[in-house]
């Protein structure tokens, strides 16, 4: 059976992509941990880090470095969190390797204390989707 992630990549289920290429594809997490936080994940099912082709993954942190640039500026945060969960005791969900792009704020807790945000609409995250799609364009 296909990951949720894949099924996004068939536009089986609806994301907001952000990027896609013919090895990633980039969407909104739709349970951010705040506005921006963007997931980007390799169109082939892997896992995850542990079988994941090492230039796979390194293409993944390319488009996570533009990525973070990019969703920093539109986001306005005051700095970025690029991470992997691999395995359940490292907190992963989805078994199919993702790398995280999370804006961060001065003051904020989520590093030590995640917590999402529920403060955040459909449309606006249509809205930071679009942003951050034109700026890498
Ligand atoms: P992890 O704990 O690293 O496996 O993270 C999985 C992430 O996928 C979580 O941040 C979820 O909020 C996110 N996620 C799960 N399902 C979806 C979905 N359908 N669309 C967007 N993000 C999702």
């Amino acid at each position: 059976m296909s990951t949720i992630f894949s099924q996004i990549i068939a536009r089986e289920i609806p994301a907001l992509i952000v990027y896609e290429d013919d090895q990633v594809i980039a969407f909104l997490d739709n349970q951010p941990v705040h506005l921006g936080h963007t997931l980007i994940v390799p169109k082939e099912e892997y896992e995850n880090v542990f079988t994941l082709p090492t230039e796979l993954f390194a293409h993944i942190t390319k488009i996570g470095q533009q990525l973070a640039t990019v969703i920093r500026d539109v986001t306005e945060a005051d700095g970025i969190n690029l991470y992997m969960n691999n395995g359940a005791a490292a907190g992963q969900e989805v078994w199919h390797a993702h790398l995280h792009v999370v804006p961060r704020y001065v003051g904020d807790d989520s590093y030590t204390a995640p917590v999402r945000a529920t403060d955040v609409s459909k449309e606006t995250q249509q809205a930071v989707a679009k942003r951050i799609t034109e700026k890498l364009s």
